[in-house]
């Protein structure tokens, strides 16, 4: 056994950047090890973070509280890569058909959604974007520059010492470490440790295209979304696939993305740039799961982030930093502990 840092961090996505810039600040030391050229979902994330979610226009996990501190965070790494991170963005949620329209009017008079909904409209807001049913003004969403923040820590960590790029597995399972976190995302799935938890990944494809003649500073969705990027370019996406969970962007994702792209901007002429494609992470209850494998407790696993990783990335981290160092226990609604029936009954 060689004598290693106090954590070894298995992957270089969001979550495992910011764990390791959360440990380091309390003072561990860590190492990162990554497999490139495995997809790193954070890479293709378009970095929302949206009040409002999905089909049944469902509030975000925790949304005030992963926010609040989210921005925190990711307003102080501005200072460190020394590139703003963070542009609030209203979202434009179109109806897609009077279902839609209806299932939105049934849950707004619960009054929950109150707070994100700053308008609801029966034209569109924009004079080129399609919305024949009408739909809503959602404030309070943010846009990251996730991608950005990545490369600029991975520099960061290259420099410090801190990063193995496809290191040799035969080294890093000598390393005498307290602990290895698994923070591999989609991929904890193959891992031998964690392959039994409930997985129900989803692969994603998305679209960054340039349009000339058209501008918006708002996010489009409905349903699918075009998403302004700060290049003056925009992504669209994103669909979803539960086989072939790491495979390339593929020619029916591109075709699929590109009708989306028609239905929200009908008349404008775009001209794609290149396609994307990269894997969820997602647990069979949706929410992120984390904690120490229950037999082999110097393995932990944070992982499940779905598609909300810019929003709860930096609670994640934080949280499972403080139970790493401070043995402090993990919130049950996110805890490994709720799926241990699922380790004693797997084969
Ligand atoms: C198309 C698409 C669009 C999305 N858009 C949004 C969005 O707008 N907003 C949002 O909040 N979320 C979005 N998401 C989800 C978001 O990308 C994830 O929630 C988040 O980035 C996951 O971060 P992570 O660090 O857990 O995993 P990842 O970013 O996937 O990082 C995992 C890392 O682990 C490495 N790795 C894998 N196996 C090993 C191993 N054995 N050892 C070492 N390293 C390993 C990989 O190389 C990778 O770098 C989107 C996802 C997709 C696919």
């Amino acid at each position: 056994m060689n004598q290693g840092p106090d954590f070894l961090i298995l992957g270089q996505g969001l979550l495992g950047s910011l764990l390791a810039l959360d440990l380091c600040a309390q003072g561990a030391s860590v190492i990162i090890a990554d497999f490139a050229p495995r997809r790193c979902s954070s890479l293709v994330s378009a970095g929302m973070m949206d009040p409002i979610s999905g089909q049944r226009f469902a509030l975000s996990w925790r949304y005030e509280e992963t926010t609040t501190y989210a921005l925190s965070v990711y307003e102080k790494l501005s200072s460190l890569i020394g590139q703003p991170l963070i542009t609030p963005r209203t979202i434009y949620r179109i109806f897609r058909d009077t279902n839609d329209s209806d299932t939105f009017h049934k849950k707004y008079t619960s009054g929950t959604l109150t707070p994100y909904i700053a308008d609801i409209f029966t034209h569109s807001p924009h004079p080129d974007v399609a919305a024949p049913f009408g739909g809503v003004t959602i404030q309070g969403g943010y846009h990251i520059e996730v991608g950005q923040l990545i490369h600029s820590l991975r520099q960061y960590f290259i420099e410090s010492n801190q990063l193995l790029i496809n290191p040799d597995p035969a080294f890093l399972e000598n390393l005498n470490v307290k602990a290895t976190i698994h923070c591999t995302g989609a991929y904890a799935h193959l891992s031998h440790y964690f392959s039994w938890l409930p997985f129900r990944n989803s692969r994603g494809e998305t679209i960054i295209f340039d349009a000339p003649d058209f501008y918006t500073d708002a996010i489009l969705n409905n349903g699918n979304w075009i998403a302004p990027m700060k290049t003056g370019r925009y992504r669209a996406g994103a669909t979803y696939a539960w086989e072939s969970l790491f495979h390339p962007p593929t020619e029916a994702g591109y075709i699929a993305i590109s009708a989306h792209i028609k239905t929200l901007i009908p008349k404008i002429n775009t001209q794609i740039m290149s396609t994307e494609s990269g894997t969820r992470s997602i647990m069979a209850d949706s929410r992120p799961v984390i904690g120490q494998h229950p037999i082999h407790s110097t393995h932990w696993v944070a992982s499940g982030l779905g598609s909300k990783g810019t929003q709860i990335a930096p609670f994640i981290s934080s949280h499972l930093s403080k139970s790493l160092i401070k043995n402090t226990p993990i919130d049950d609604e996110i805890s490994i502990n709720r799926f241990l029936k699922k380790y004693l009954t797997h084969p």
